[in-house]
């Protein structure tokens, strides 16, 4: 059996973060299920919390089985699904109108939430949440718009990353369409539900008891992933298998305000090339 390096000695929950963590697009990042595996074997327990939320909780599971990584449904906390968990605490049964895709529009139901797709009266409208929708139409900007200025809808986000990591390159992520409605209602956001949110990562904090000390995130994404994670209180290491290089991790050390704005809690505890790294040679 491996051990872990020092740093992460007493570590009882790990968090991945998947794209570029686990895998980019449809390819699963060398070693990354075997090193799952041995966290297992160690009797740590490995949760997933991924921003997109344009996939159901099931299709993540069936996703990682093709790699040969055993996860049930409850292992995923994804922006759709804290999104579905927070929006509950503010209204229950609600009528939402979302720019989104299967994720976000089935975990809302899930949680007893009706999705409207084109309402009859704006003001029957509670919410509008806007997430990554690759198929976004000006129809729906329009109703968006029309919920929230002539309706009393109250506008929030999944989540707002710039960019979404391609098998090759990027594409436009799910803060494209944030600003889209935020551009047309001159309105921001009431609360973003992903990353750099802690909330999800509460939300795991709260479901497995573990005390923040003994949990790590691991992630690809400083602004994102290592800033929820110092927010929320729990070790933080950025891998750089995904959007981050060294030299971002250098600039920002190196209070570089070009890149990003400065806050001390983007700044990863530790810093890997690959996930094999938090074993011991
Ligand atoms: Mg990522």
């Amino acid at each position: 059996m491996r051990k872990l390096i020092d740093d992460l000695e007493n570590i009882k929950l790990a968090i991945f973060d998947l794209d570029g963590v686990i895998y980019r697009g449809e390819t699963l990042i060398p070693s990354a299920d075997k090193v799952i595996q041995d966290l297992k074997d160690l009797l740590i327990k490995v949760v997933y919390n991924s921003n997109n939320s344009t996939a159901t909780r099931q299709m993540y599971v069936d996703r990682l089985k093709k790699f040969d990584i055993l996860t049930e449904i409850d292992d995923f906390y994804t922006s759709a699904s804290i999104s579905a968990s927070e929006i509950t605490k503010i209204k229950k049964n609600a009528n939402i109108f979302v720019i989104g895709e299967k994720g976000i529009r089935k975990e809302l139901k899930l949680k007893g939430h009706k999705v409207i797709e084109d309402p009859p009266n704006y003001n029957d409208i509670d919410f509008v949440i806007v997430g990554l929708c690759r198929n976004l139409t000006y129809k729906d900007l329009a109703i968006a718009q029309k919920c929230i200025l002539e309706g009393n809808a109250q506008f929030y986000a999944t989540n707002t990353d710039p960019t979404l990591p391609a098998s090759r390159g990027f594409l436009p992520g799910a803060g494209v369409m944030v600003k889209a409605i935020e551009t047309c209602t001159a309105r921001k956001p009431i609360k973003i539900f992903g990353k750099p949110s802690p909330l999800g990562i509460n939300l795991i904090l709260e479901d497995t008891t573990i005390p923040p000390k003994k949990v790590a995130i691991f992630g690809d994404r400083i602004e994102t992933d290592i800033l929820a994670g110092n927010r929320a209180g729990i070790k933080t290491i950025a891998v750089l298998t995904g959007v981050t290089t060294k030299v971002m991790i250098n600039d920002i050390k190196n209070k570089v305000k070009n890149l990003v704005e400065f806050d001390e809690n983007l700044i990863p505890d530790l810093v890997i090339n690959s996930l094999d790294e938090i074993f011991k040679k």
